[in-house]
């Protein structure tokens, strides 16, 4: 687990160099600084070391006045206002400075960084900043995770994402961040100092997605309720929670092969979470969206696919997710409810952090949605416009899928059972259901029904 955020300099209001002197967790240091100001959003990430008294060991200054003032001499950030900050030896240059150990410098990584093999060494959670070219970057990463670096693993991860300074600072259990309500490891240990960077609100909401270019997006898929639900057709030959994980089934892979991270709030089919526990994940995974999947319910003539948000207006992220996935479902001839977007204050889409939006994949209790919601097809067709509206908003272009990995691996309803007496008997070899059938192939499939004389016979 780690967390990076690359914020644009020109949106930093502030940086706040926080002493903890009131030994304050991670959580409260963020809701104060989000208290002091409100114009503004919060990131909090771990400072420098301390010593076992209480003291600062690396050098640092905050507002003019030095809180550990070393002999040696270390390159560490300076700043005064904030979006002015800078990599420097010259620790007068600023009121604030702050210095660690110094991974990336003005002559690139820097071959030998300097620090102390016990008390920092090995592979461990860390925190740091870093800059790009018009960028500051906050960094932290859990300690026990397959994220925990070396200093030297660390300095290469940082120069290969384009850093042109780095700066690491305290480490192991102490590394921790608070980024838009995130953190990576609780809020336990209660550090000696905090770097707070105050982001400008007006442009903090339009540059998320600029803030993590490295990193993939995070997708949360909420196949809707679970075994025992009692929602599904009159008739009683569908049920809505097979259906929702039948179509989670389908879209996972289609976003993972976009190069999305995908987390699903239910692991396997017979779990079955509360609301509030499915938006915990979400949230816990610091997805960039959650959608939860569902197919609708009222009178016998109500049909068509519609996308539930929390509320107006259209500007709002939540609801320009639900615009990109209403709009390549409708291009690809799914009929919309009304106007295909409508909103309520669901718990799913009120308790979780990322946009969120619900989508009703067409009423169970109508008969022509009913046949479609049961067909194979139809639900790749769903499977595949959500995907593309997803991508749409994030602003991937979507990769077309190839001819042999990019078809749905599952016959139509009506060819399935034959399919998988043809795939059990080793007729066909369960692959492509959908594919024409050459020459070949065809002699193959003869001769394996033993169809075909034998030669010379
Ligand atoms: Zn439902």
């Amino acid at each position: 687990m780690k967390k990076i955020i690359d914020i644009p300099l020109t949106s930093v209001a502030s940086v706040e160099l926080f002493l903890n002197k009131f030994r304050y967790s991670i959580a409260q240091v963020s809701a104060q600084a989000q208290k002091k100001r409100r114009d503004c959003k919060a990131y909090v990430v771990t400072g420098g070391m301390w010593n076992s008294n209480g003291s600062a060991c690396p050098l640092l200054k905050a507002d003019g006045v030095w809180i550990s003032d070393q002999p040696w001499s270390a390159y560490g950030y300076a700043w005064d206002s904030g979006p002015d900050i800078m990599l420097t030896l010259d620790r007068d240059a600023r009121g604030n400075f702050w210095s660690t150990t110094c991974l990336i410098g003005p002559n690139g990584p820097v071959e030998k960084p300097s620090y102390d093999k016990a008390g920092q060494g090995g592979k461990r959670g860390r925190a740091g900043i870093g800059t790009k070219p018009g960028y500051l970057r906050l960094y932290a990463s859990q300690d026990g995770t397959a994220d925990a670096r070396t200093p030297e693993a660390l300095r290469d991860d940082m120069a290969a994402d384009g850093c042109t300074s780095f700066v690491m600072g305290d480490g192991g259990g102490s590394a921790q961040c608070w980024f838009d309500g995130q953190s990576i490891q609780g809020d336990g240990r209660k550090c000696h100092n905090y770097i707070i960077v105050y982001v400008k609100k007006e442009t903090a909401d339009t540059q998320d997605k600029e803030d993590k270019p490295m990193s993939k997006p995070i997708v949360c898929l909420d196949p809707g309720h679970g075994p025992g639900n009692v929602n599904g057709s009159p008739d009683g030959s569908y049920k809505e929670h097979e259906f929702t994980w039948d179509l989670y089934t389908r879209l996972r892979p289609l976003l993972e092969a976009q190069g999305i991270t995908v987390v699903g709030t239910r692991e396997q089919e017979s779990d079955y979470p509360s609301l509030s526990a499915r938006a915990s994940v979400s949230n816990r995974a610091g997805a960039d969206l959650f959608v939860s999947l569902h197919s609708n319910a009222a009178g016998s003539s109500a049909r068509g696919f519609v996308a539930f948000t929390s509320a107006p207006p259209e500007t709002a992220a939540r609801n320009k997710l639900a615009a990109a996935i209403i709009n390549r479902v409708h291009a690809a001839g799914v009929v919309l409810w009304g106007s295909g977007l409508a909103h309520d204050l669901l718990t799913v889409l009120t308790a979780t952090t990322a946009p969120a939006v619900l989508l009703e994949y067409g009423f169970h209790t109508n008969a022509q949605d009913l046949a479609l919601l049961k067909d194979a097809a139809y639900r790749d067709k769903l499977a595949q416009a959500t995907c593309a509206g997803i991508c749409d908003y994030l602003g991937l272009k979507v990769k077309e899928p190839d001819q042999e990995s990019g078809q749905p691996n599952e016959p139509d309803s009506w060819a399935r059972e034959a399919w998988s007496k043809a795939s059990a008997a080793g007729v066909f070899d369960g692959t492509r259901p959908r594919d024409t059938l050459t020459r070949q192939e065809a002699a193959v499939v003869l001769d394996r029904l033993g169809l075909l004389p034998e030669k010379g016979a």
